[in-house]
């Protein structure tokens, strides 16, 4: 999106360490990664909440679960994709990258993973899957989220159509947009959680939960 303080930004930081030099590839590929912006806050979000335990939907080729690993040695990362294309090349650049040990792939659809994730709980939930589903995925893995936990939706303004669905004008694109209205409306009345939307790149939801006893 053209936005002359975001390209400000941007211009401050290199952004060229060799993971960095991924996006291009993901670029070149077509492969939709988080934009820069968000990832530096959900990194800074991770120095701050200081997760050991992050779980993620949308692997793709590994670029946004390498960034997390990298801000600590005692981050574990589990992360699901579904699509083998993707699953071939997020296991070359764990391997590349040296985060084997950090990384955990789960190579299943989201919808139907739960049972190989249930080991453990998670300090933070990353939902960067398939984007009509992210209300699905909420209900599913929230309750592996540890009280005061952090989840983390990405896209939830999708390419600007969500406030702005009139200019929409595939029947596909259309239905797909109104989900992520229904989710985010949906998660803002979300009792146990506080949602908070950031109008930043293609829009992030940062949802708390809350402690049970207070
Ligand atoms: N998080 C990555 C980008 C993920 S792109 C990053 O920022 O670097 C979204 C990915 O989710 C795609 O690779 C797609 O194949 C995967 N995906 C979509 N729906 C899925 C599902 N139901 N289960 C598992 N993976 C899914
Ligand atoms: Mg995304």
């Amino acid at each position: 999106m053209d936005n002359l303080n975001q390209s400000y930004f941007l211009s401050l930081q290199a952004y060229d360490s060799e993971l960095d030099q991924l996006r291009a590839f993901a670029e070149a590929h077509q492969v939709p990664i988080v934009d820069q912006l968000s990832l530096d806050m959900i990194k800074q979000i991770i120095r701050i909440h200081q997760p050991t335990e992050i779980l993620e939907l949308g692997t793709a080729i590994g670029y946004s679960s390498m960034h997390f690993a990298s801000v600590s040695p005692d981050i574990n990362v589990t992360t699901i994709e579904r699509n083998e294309e993707m699953i071939a090349y997020a296991k070359k650049h764990f391997e590349q990258f040296r985060f084997t040990d950090q990384i955990r792939l789960i190579e299943a659809d989201a919808a139907q993973a739960f049972s190989k994730v249930n080991d453990r709980t998670y300090d933070m939930i990353f939902i960067d899957a398939a984007k009509a589903q992210s209300k699905k995925f909420f209900e599913l893995y929230s309750p592996l989220l540890k009280d005061g936990g952090v989840i983390i939706t990405d896209n939830v303004l999708y390419h600007g159509f969500v406030a702005n669905i009139d200019i929409v004008r595939s029947r596909n694109v259309k239905q797909m947009v109104k989900k992520v209205q229904k989710f985010n409306q949906w998660l803002s009345e979300q009792s146990d959680f506080k949602t908070n939307f950031i109008n930043m790149d293609d829009g992030l939801a940062i949802s708390i939960k809350e402690h049970k006893n207070d």
